[in-house]
């Protein structure tokens, strides 16, 4: 990978030579390695010993959880918070994990949507509560940085099962708990698909 950093650089108008730039292939390697990392982490360990049968069908809500990730369409960063609520029928996940959740589908080249989706897919798999809910407000780089659509660079994306998309209140409940910072929970009910980066351009 050192290599192909050296030849970006170059082929950005830059010396990879200069002294500045001798040490960047291999901070880069390292950093996007880790960055990339949730590619290897296998979902069966990071949850390993952490499911608990339990006797308790009330909402658990984890909320504000900060994430990083990189948009596969630009490779430039989106991060923000992640807000994931569950209702248990028999199983529930450690609560500590559930964060550990969020990098290993943060930590790949993503887009919103597909993030908030498979965090939720996972809590499903894995438990079959009465119902999940994630929802995942991000800034995106691409689209801040780059001065397109600034007033879309903030994303709201959401993932309703079950009881948070059956039943209004339960949905009404989880949102008024995590009150979104810039969206008004009715806002999720009618968000266009495709809200967050689509890398059109
Ligand atoms: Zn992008």
């Amino acid at each position: 990978m050192q290599d192909l950093i050296r030849k970006l650089l170059a082929e950005l108008g830059e010396d990879p030579e200069r002294e500045g730039l001798l040490q960047t292939p291999k901070r880069v390697e390292k950093a996007l390695t880790f960055l990339t990392s949730g590619y290897d982490a296998n979902i069966d360990e990071v949850l390993n010993d952490a499911l608990f049968t339990v006797d308790y069908n009330e909402m658990v809500i984890v909320k504000d959880i900060d994430f990083y990730s990189l948009c596969e369409h630009h490779l430039l960063p989106f991060f923000g918070k992640c807000h994931i609520a569950y209702i248990p029928a028999t199983k529930v996940i450690g609560l500590s994990k559930i964060p550990r959740l969020v990098d290993v589908f943060s930590r790949r080249l993503q887009i919103q949507e597909r993030l908030t989706s498979q965090i939720a897919d996972t809590i499903r798999e894995k438990i079959a509560p009465l119902g999940v809910a994630v929802v995942v407000e991000a800034t995106h780089l691409c689209m801040s940085m780059r001065g397109v659509e600034k007033q879309n660079s903030f994303a709201v994306t959401s993932a309703m099962h079950g009881a948070f998309r059956n039943n209004a209140r339960t949905r009404m409940e989880f949102l008024e708990l995590i009150k979104l910072r810039s969206a008004a929970p009715a806002q999720l009910d009618s968000m266009p698909a495709g809200f967050a980066c689509i890398g059109q351009d």
